[in-house]
């Protein structure tokens, strides 16, 4: 592997050589730098140029670190607070002997809904569920998650093992999450579906690393999950820029107009994602 040096420090990258013109430098969520350059370009040029961007890479690793830092540091423990569509909700986590009986709902077949129809009343069923005590099963135990006036409330038994618990609860959120990120995204996809005349044929959550969504040649729409976790107007840009590729399949002038139309200030949008995407994560 190449490595570049900066300070004292050594720092490793992957080189891809491909048919382009330009050497560009990505720095994945991984903290893997990837430096994709000309095939005949010398790797004395490819250092130099990798070499000027030291400073701005070296910056790029430390939000990743400090993001990294911040989630490893979360305890998923009672009181503490968590993230949902841009805003901070306490955690409240109780023994089963607690729950007060209030209704459950067994959870979506899968994270895709069809768009036809019938999607006014699928959202008003889904609204009811969003609301609803879910119950899910890791590794064999039973939690219970709902997002009840302004709290999530985890019912959860076996409290020995801190780590254990720790855990169980962040996957069932994670679940909990990848569920309402469908039902929020289907909301709003309908919202500006209806608005502006523009229909896809089916909406998913997916678990995409950075990819915050995307629109297949067959109108199918895919939402990363890690969507709701940021605030609604942001949620809104990329359901406009999904939408929006149903009329522009590229990134053309004709495409961005569409979406500035829609969504006057979506280069603020894009450029909080840019910004503060990274951190959207349990
Ligand atoms: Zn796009």
């Amino acid at each position: 592997m190449p490595i570049f040096k900066y300070g004292n420090r050594q720092i490793e990258y992957t080189l891809l050589r491909r048919k382009r013109k330009t050497v560009g430098i990505k720095i994945m969520d991984s903290a893997e730098i990837q430096v994709t350059c000309p095939t005949r370009l010398s790797n004395d040029v490819i250092s130099r140029v990798v070499e000027s961007k030291a400073s701005w890479i070296i910056s790029k690793l430390e939000q990743i670190e400090s993001v990294k830092k911040e989630l490893i540091s979360k305890t998923y423990e009672d009181g503490e607070k968590i993230t949902y569509l841009g805003n901070n909700y306490i955690l409240r986590i109780a023994e089963w002997s607690k729950y007060d009986g209030q209704p459950k709902h067994i959870g979506l077949r899968n994270l895709s809904l069809k768009f036809d129809n019938s999607s006014e009343d699928t959202i008003e069923k889904l609204r009811v569920i969003l609301n609803q005590l879910k119950i899910f099963m890791i590794e064999g135990q039973r939690i219970g998650i709902r997002f009840f006036s302004n709290e999530f409330h985890i019912y959860i038994n076996g409290w020995k093992d801190r780590d254990y618990k720790k855990r169980l609860i962040k996957q069932a959120l994670l679940n909990w999450y990848k569920e309402a990120a469908l039902i929020n995204l289907f909301e709003r996809t309908y919202e500006f579906s209806r608005r502006y005349n523009l229909k896809p044929a089916k909406v998913s959550v997916k678990s995409q690393k950075t990819i915050w969504g995307s629109c297949s040649s067959t109108n199918n729409i895919s939402y990363s999950w890690k969507l709701v976790l940021a605030p609604i107007s942001i949620m809104d840009y990329v359901v406009v820029h999904e939408l929006s590729h149903l009329v522009y399949r590229d990134h053309s002038a004709n495409f961005w107009g569409l979406v500035e139309q829609i969504i006057p200030d979506c280069k603020e949008k894009r450029a909080w994602l840019k910004a503060n995407g990274r951190s959207l994560d349990i």
